[in-house]
């Protein structure tokens, strides 16, 4: 099958056109600045060079219309037309507590994301917006709505209440939801196959530390806690998120600095993390260049969000009551061997002991601990678009 698999974001649609039973990518793609002035289509083929068309996109439909016509173009397109996509997988960002695993989209699943856009809005009213747009170009092709959120409702309650009044997880559910779901899901499954453990039996921690980055504790294949919660601002320090703070530091920020609700969730989302704390970058090749040349403010950023992973990583060995496998994912997990590293030198209590050799690895499959460590550690890339159309193909 021919699964279409779309991440609709608000001005922004990242797209691929995944075989399912060769599990390889035919294309991939992005449409920037939906909306604005001046747009791109960035289409790369496989195996074939990436193309650049500009266009205005005034929306979703017109970009879901162009990157159809990229897909069946003579020249650079990968299928002969429209009736070669069998169905199209959306990653959705939040489920609440509606969803606990994949669902075909159907009237009444549209009108439930759509209540659950009060939790995340700026992700689902753009997915809904991608859903649609796509409903309305490809009438009789099946729609899987994948949820960044239901992996993680098998969390229990101890685990995901807040210490709030109940009442506002009754009138609200306000309560830790967590993200990254299908990465960890899918990095988790991977793990125990790739370290030869039965899921069904296993205590494996999944570091998915990209961009955005959280932690989550897996028991026998489900999820019992993440570092992420209500919305995706708590947990590790980020590339511009915050993590965990002190909540009264924004009381704080607001008097001393004269910023409204807005503003300062702006500054906690967009002008935090490790770009705010080092003052260089957001993005950790930056941040090892500047180490390199000595800069101390690159390297207590690190230092500090190295710290917070091996507290998270402490914190889940004690969910889980020890711990089989940890597995290092996302664009920082897969290629920065020194965030691994320094990561590990901490856990030398698990004894666990790293083959630094291994650890150099980038974006590949690899054990990076050594034979006689007492946990196996390993990079696994995360796919969340192969397990975004296979949970689209397990469904129809
Ligand atoms: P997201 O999906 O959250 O946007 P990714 O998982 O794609 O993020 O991770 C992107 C981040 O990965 C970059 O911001 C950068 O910090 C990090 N990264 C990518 N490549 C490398 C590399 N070669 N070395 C170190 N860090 C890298």
């Amino acid at each position: 099958m021919k699964v279409l698999v779309i991440n609709c974001g608000s001005s922004s649609l990242k797209y691929q056109l995944i075989d399912s039973d060769t599990k390889e990518a035919l294309a991939v793609g992005l449409c920037e600045r939906i909306g604005l002035e001046k747009g791109y289509l960035k289409h790369t083929p496989a195996g074939n060079d990436k193309i650049v068309i500009e266009a205005k996109m005034e929306n979703h439909e017109i970009a879901v219309s162009m990157v159809i016509n990229a897909l069946t173009d003579k020249e650079h397109g990968v299928i002969k037309d429209l009736s070669e996509i069998d169905a199209v997988g959306h990653r959705v960002v939040h489920g609440g507590e509606k969803f606990a695993s994949s669902v075909i989209i159907t009237d009444e699943v549209v009108n439930a994301i759509e209540e659950c856009n009060d939790l995340a809005p700026l992700h689902n009213p753009a997915n809904l917006i991608g859903i649609r747009a796509c409903q309305s170009l490809m009438k009789d092709v099946p729609m899987v709505a994948v949820f960044d959120t239901a992996f993680h409702q098998t969390i229990p309650a101890k685990a995901y209440l807040y210490g709030l009044p109940y009442e506002y997880y009754d009138k609200y559910k306000i309560r830790k939801y967590g993200f990254h779901g299908t990465s960890h899901s899918f990095v988790s499954n991977r793990m125990a196959k790739f370290c030869g453990l039965d899921i069904n039996n296993s205590k494996i921690i999944v570091c998915h530390l990209g961009n955005g980055a959280s932690i989550s504790a897996v028991l026998n294949g489900k999820s019992i806690d993440t570092s992420m919660g209500f919305t995706p601002l708590s947990g590790l320090i980020m590339g511009t998120r915050s993590g965990d703070i002190d909540p009264s530091i924004i009381e704080y920020i607001a008097n001393k600095e004269n910023k409204n609700l807005d503003e300062i969730m702006h500054l906690l989302n967009k002008q935090s993390g490790i770009s705010g704390m080092s003052g260089v970058s957001s993005d950790f090749r930056d941040i090892n260049k500047a180490m390199e040349e000595g800069n101390e403010q690159a390297q207590i950023a690190f230092d500090v969000f190295v710290y917070r992973v091996v507290k998270y990583i402490g914190g889940f060995v004690a969910s889980l009551n020890g711990v089989d496998a940890i597995a290092f994912t996302a664009g920082v997990g897969e290629n920065d061997p020194k965030v691994r590293y320094d990561v590990c030198q901490y856990l030398g209590y698990l004894g666990i002991a790293i083959d630094e050799e291994a650890n150099k690895v980038k974006g590949k499959e690899t054990m990076i601990s050594t034979p006689d460590s007492k946990v196996k550690v390993a990079v696994i890339p995360t796919n969340e678009e192969l397990t975004i159309a296979r949970e689209t193909v397990a469904l129809l």
